[in-house]
C-alpha cells in the first residue's frame, strides 16, 4: 500500500506543462512558496456567476490579519455555478475556483469574492453525494485511525462538525465517546440518522444556543469551507467546556506538495474559501482563545479506484497513466494517503 501511495505521489508531483495558464501562474523557482509567490498575470478570467453578485471584486483587507498588502495569487479558473455539486465532499472540481488572494503580511490565502452566507448555506443543505457512500469502508478506516489520537474516550461528550453521513460519529460512539454531529446536508443527515446517530441539522452558532457543552469538538476537513472561520471557531470555543479539546484538520499551503505543485495543487477549489498553513491556522486558533497543543498531518484511506479517479481529474494529462494503473490494481484496494499537505492541529480551551 505504501508503494502504491508513493507511486501516486510521484504521479501527482510530475510537472504538467500542458496549459499556458499553468506556465504563467506557476513560479519557476524549484520550491516556490504558494503563499507569497504572486502570479505574473493579474487578469482574472471572467466567470459566469449564478446567484447574488458579491459586493466587491477586490478584498479590502486580509481576512486574518487585516493587512492591506494583498496580491492575486491564483486567478479564477473554470465556471462558477454555485451548484451544490461543487460543495460535495467528493467534488471533482479540482482547480476550478474564484480568484484566490494572498496576504504578504501573514501568508493567508483566501478566495474573494465569495458567495454570500445564505447562498452557501443553501448549497450545503442541498448536497447529495452518492460517491461518498461507495467509500464508506475506507472512511471508517480513516476515522478508526484518527479517533485513536483523541485519547481515552472516558464517556466524554464529543461533537463532530460537518459530520456528513455520520461515519466519524459512529466510530467515536463505537469506542466509547458520547458522540453527536452537526450536518447541514439533508441527504447526509438522513443517512446519519438511519445509523441511529444523534446528528443535528444546525450551524455551530445555532448549536451554541442549545446550551449543550462538549469535551471534544472535531472538524475534519471543514474549516476551509467556512466563509468566516473566525466566527465558527469562536462558536466551537463556546461549545467546549474549559479543558475541552478541539481537533482541526485542513489542507496546508506551506506543505512541500502544495509548494511543488503551485497552481496545480488540486485542493484549489470553489468549495475551499480560506487556505491556511500551520502558522495562520495556529494564529487564528490562538486569537480565538485556544492553546495549540501539537501540529501533525492527517492520513486519509481511500480506494485505489477513488484515488486514481481523483488523480485523473486533478491532472488530466496523467489520465492515461491512471487508467493503466486502474487496470492492474484492484479497485477496492484500501490505500492510505498522506502527502503531508493535510495538517492536523489539536488545541485546547484552557480557560
Ligand atoms: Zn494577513
Amino acid at each position: 500500500m505504501g508503494d502504491c501511495a508513493s507511486a501516486v505521489f510521484a504521479m501527482l508531483s510530475r510537472p504538467d506543462r500542458a496549459g499556458k495558464e499553468e506556465r504563467e501562474s506557476f513560479p519557476p523557482s524549484p520550491l516556490p512558496d504558494i503563499r507569497c509567490a504572486a502570479v505574473k498575470t493579474a487578469t482574472t478570467t471572467a466567470r459566469a456567476l449564478v446567484g447574488p453578485a458579491p459586493a466587491a471584486a477586490v478584498p479590502s483587507q486580509c481576512y486574518l490579519c487585516g493587512g492591506l498588502d494583498l496580491s492575486l495569487r491564483f486567478p479564477a479558473r473554470g465556471v462558477a455555478t454555485l451548484d451544490h455539486a461543487a460543495y460535495r465532499c467528493t467534488s471533482f472540481g479540482h482547480r476550478t475556483h474564484g480568484p484566490i488572494w494572498g496576504c504578504r503580511g501573514c501568508g493567508l490565502l483566501f478566495q474573494w469574492p465569495i458567495p454570500d452566507r445564505t447562498t452557501l448555506l443553501q448549497a450545503y443543505c442541498d448536497v447529495v453525494d452518492p460517491v461518498y457512500l461507495a467509500e464508506k469502508e475506507n472512511r471508517y478506516l480513516t476515522f478508526r485511525r484518527v479517533v485513536r489520537l483523541l485519547g481515552a474516550p472516558a464517556h466524554r461528550r464529543l461533537l463532530d462538525v460537518g459530520a456528513y453521513c455520520g461515519y466519524f460519529v459512529d466510530v467515536a460512539r463505537e469506542v466509547g465517546f458520547r458522540a453527536e454531529g452537526l450536518e447541514l446536508s439533508r441527504w447526509a443527515l438522513d443517512h446519519a440518522r438511519r445509523l441511529g446517530l444523534t446528528v443535528h441539522g444546525e450551524t455551530l452558532e445555532q448549536r451554541t444556543r442549545s446550551g449543550a457543552r462538549y469535551d471534544v469538538v472535531t472538524m475534519w476537513d471543514v474549516v476551509e469551507h467556512f466563509d468566516d472561520p473566525r466566527r465558527e471557531l469562536a462558536s466551537a470555543f463556546a461549545l467546549l467546556r474549559p479543558g475541552g479539546k478541539l481537533y482541526v484538520s485542513t489542507i496546508d499551503t506551506s506543505s512541500l506538495v502544495a509548494r511543488l505543485l503551485g497552481s496545480r495543487w488540486p485542493w484549489l477549489m470553489d468549495m475551499h474559501l480560506v487556505y491556511f498553513d500551520r502558522a495562520t491556522l495556529c494564529a487564528l486558533l490562538e486569537e480565538t482563545g485556544f492553546r495549540v497543543l501539537r501540529r501533525g498531518t492527517y492520513t486519509h484511506t481511500v480506494s485505489a479506484d477513488y484515488l486514481l479517479r481523483k488523480a485523473a481529474a486533478s491532472f488530466p494529462r496523467l489520465a492515461p497513466i491512471a487508467a493503466a494503473l486502474h487496470r492492474v490494481l484492484p479497485g477496492r484496494l484500501a490505500v492510505p494517503v498522506n502527502l503531508g499537505d493535510n495538517m492536523l492541529v489539536p488545541a485546547e480551551r484552557s480557560r
